[in-house]
């Protein structure tokens, strides 16, 4: 039994009738050839460990070997095959030159040029040869340095006619891949076709099995068309799962929860604060949703700090008003806490907490009180959805930080409340496209401005040089009472690193201003950490030097500084997130940004950006072009899949068409039983989506 990619839902094995795609879910290490060190090298460039996830590990581009001009008419520069017969060799006359073969087809002479003798050695004067490889001149004579291929002239298939050039990495060399290739290409299966024979022929695409030999071993240039068709067998199972999940959400009859505003006002008036107009409107989109007796799926968008979670807790109090339950999910521990302890400031009614560190009787006494009904509010991680927890009666449930869910979650979550609304909240700009490729179709509020008496938080930057300049200013500062955020590098190959980084941070700050500075990152124990930002907030240490555990919602609104260390190493959005710590009372605050010296042009651009604008949207959208969209959804830290051979921005219109498709075939054929529909399961399960495939068959 194998576990998908969420690592939430078991893979259990196909139903005979179906084509067997073992092989090709089997560890690459089963390929002769590929041992433990090689697979782990293809792992780092494929993303995956099996054999499916080689095949998918498409060329960026091809070397053409097709071309046989005679020496003489050779274009200098270019990939050339050449048929010729040995001269002579020229020997270097200093051990630090290269070896020289003279070789000629009648219509001049060309040299080879080796910088390794072996080589060169076992070509015999006289013998006929193809060599391959690019060319280049050396006075005035056609040379090829190094040449990629040496066959008999009698042996021509020997040299490839195309070579797919596969993105490698260090210690991965192409003939190991290609070996292994073919390997894998050999083990697909005799396998149905499953897209429309209409959309077959009008975009004359190639089948799944032929458009991986296409690009992997060909005999002449693909062409986009095999590309585009593994393209779009990858974007139609993401849609059809989406499409799924969305429309079982749809088909559920939702339920009426009007509310009878007491205990909204009752918080409202405990807050103390008007809402903004932004929150007013949203507010009131939510609530005819969930007057309304359909399901809500709604996106409640705003930059950070725009008081989204208060619209939430205002959301999830009227669905307790209707007598239901309502959940709130947070994509960590520690901003689960403190959602935890923001709704238990304002919420007329208790508050339960569930996240993975809550066990024995204190879990088993949430458990039973979230299936009795007697818990109606209870905020939460993902261990709100898992196996084991029921609730008596969910009316609404809250995810925050969308992007770190995935399709499954979603599923799993559904399972709980029959009826339940679902408000996602976001502090990224996601662009209509992402948003279709996460959610399909959903409604969207957004928060456009930030509560009223917030002073604008002045940003600037360092070079590190400046180090000493910068901690006497922070001396400054604290001893003005104010509180900072020191967050330093992230290094993205290594957390361990990142630790060491904070921890060499900590101690030179802890030198200088003694007992005043706390730390806190990922590998602490909860509890340490946790007490580490509960000794920030109430005062007791000022400084607060972190790895980016502060990054997502901690809310500390005395913060007033915070300053990054090595700036250049986060993505923009990040940075504007952390900035988004500050600025959060009425203090002036401040935003350093520390960064080495002579960054290159790009990387200041990207700080001068965030120096000049505070404008989430301005900045998610540079960040979007910048580091292209995948790693805008996060899926580093989600473990989310990322896509193999789509990109939802060039293949935007496929992307499109996709979404139409599986619409259509599972308005037509719900449970996938059509011909067209059991090949279209095996797709799921070739694209991970085997999970929507179960629960649509479960009904
Ligand atoms: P987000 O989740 O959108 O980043 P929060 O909900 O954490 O933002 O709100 C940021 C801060 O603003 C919190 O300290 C919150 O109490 C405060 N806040 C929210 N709404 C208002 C409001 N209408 N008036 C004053 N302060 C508000
Ligand atoms: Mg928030």
């Amino acid at each position: 039994m194998r576990v998908t990619y969420s690592g939430l839902v078991p893979d259990t094995t196909p139903p005979p009738a179906q084509p067997d795609i073992a092989p090709l879910m089997a560890p690459a290490t089963d390929l002769r050839g590929v041992g433990a060190n090689t697979a782990a090298l293809l792992a780092r460039v494929t993303g995956g460990t099996r054999v499916l996830d080689l095949l998918f590990h498409v060329p960026e581009s091809f070397i053409d070997r097709r071309d046989r001009p005679t020496i003489r008419a050779a274009t200098r520069g270019q990939v050339a095959t050449l048929a010729v017969e040995v001269v002579r060799h020229e020997s270097p006359n200093s051990p630090r030159a290269p070896w020289r073969v003279i070789v000629t087809d009648g219509t001049g002479f060309a040299e080879l040029v080796f910088f390794k003798p072996q080589r060169a050695q076992a070509l015999v004067p006289g013998a006929k040869i193809l060599v391959s490889g690019k060319t280049d001149t050396y006075q005035d004579r056609l040379t090829i340095p190094h040449p990629d291929y040496i066959v008999p002239a009698d042996q021509p298939e020997r040299v490839p006619a195309l070579e797919p050039v596969w993105p490698l990495t260090a210690g991965l060399f192409p003939n190991q891949v290609r070996g292994a290739m073919v390997q894998a290409l050999a083990l697909i299966p005799d396998l149905p076709e499953w897209h429309d024979a209409a959309l077959m022929r009008r975009e004359a695409w190639p089948g799944f099995a032929t458009a991986l030999r296409a690009l992997h071993t060909p005999i002449e240039h693909p062409g986009a068309k095999p590309r585009a068709r593994l393209a779009y067998d990858e974007l139609l199972a993401h849609q059809l799962a989406m499409t799924w999940v969305r429309s079982r959400e749809k088909s559920r009859p939702g339920r009426a929860q009007t509310g009878t505003g007491a205990l909204r006002a009752q918080a409202l008036t405990s807050f103390g604060h008007q809402l903004t107009a932004s929150q007013t409107t949203a507010l009131a989109e939510i609530d005819a949703d969930m007057a309304a007796p359909m399901r809500m799926l709604r996106l409640l968008q705003g930059d950070v700090g725009s008081g989204k979670t208060l619209v939430a807790t205002l959301a999830m109090l009227r669905a307790v008003e209707s007598g239901a339950q309502a959940a709130l999910m947070a994509p960590t521990e520690i901003l689960a806490r403190q959602h935890h302890r923001t709704l238990e400031k304002i919420c007329p009614v208790p508050v339960a907490l569930l996240t993975g560190s809550i066990k024995g009787a204190a879990r088993r006494s949430v458990l039973l009180g979230l299936a009795a009904g007697r818990v109606k509010l209870v905020v939460g991680t993902h261990a709100l959805f898992q196996d084991g927890v029921t609730y008596q009666d969910l009316g609404l449930a809250v995810i925050d930080e969308q992007h770190r869910f995935g399709v499954d979650q979603r599923l799993l979550m559904g399972g709980k409340g029959a009826a339940a609304d679902v408000l996602v909240m976001t502090a990224t700009p996601i662009p209509r496209t992402l948003l279709l490729t996460q959610w399909g179709e959903m409604s969207v509020s957004r928060l456009l401005e930030k509560p009223a008496g917030r002073t604008p938080i002045r940003t600037t930057l360092h070079s590190l040089s400046q180090l000493e300049t910068v901690i006497e200013a922070m001396a400054r500062a604290l001893d003005r009472g104010e509180r900072i955020f020191w967050v330093s590098p992230l290094v993205r190959e290594s957390e361990l690193l990142d630790i060491a980084a904070a921890e060499d941070r900590y101690v030179l700050l802890r030198r200088r201003f003694g007992n005043r500075v706390g730390i806190a990152h990922g590998q602490q124990d909860t509890a340490i950490r946790e007490a580490a930002l509960a000794a920030f907030a109430r005062g007791e240490t000022q400084l607060l030097v972190a790895t980016t555990v502060v990054e997502v919602g901690v809310d500390v609104p005395e913060a007033s500084v915070m300053v990054v260390d090595h700036a250049e190493r986060f993505g923009l959005a990040q940075l504007h997130q952390l900035r988004g710590r500050v600025g959060r009372g009425a203090a002036a605050s401040f935003c350093l940004l520390l960064h080495e010296d002579g960054l290159p042009e790009t990387a200041r651009r990207r700080l001068t950006l965030l120096r000049d604008t505070d404008d989430g949207f301005v900045i998610a959208d540079a960040d979007f072009r910048i580091r292209g969209p995948g790693d805008m959804l996060g899926k580093r830290q989600s473990g989310q899949p990322g896509w193999r051979l789509a990109d939802p921005v060039e293949h935007e219109g496929l992307l499109h068409m996709a979404s139409r498709d599986a619409a259509l075939l599972l308005e037509k054929d719900p449970k996938l039983e059509s011909p067209r529909g059991e090949a279209v399961k095996i797709l799921m399960r070739l694209f991970e989506r085997g999970a929507a495939v179960r629960t649509l068959q479960a009904g």
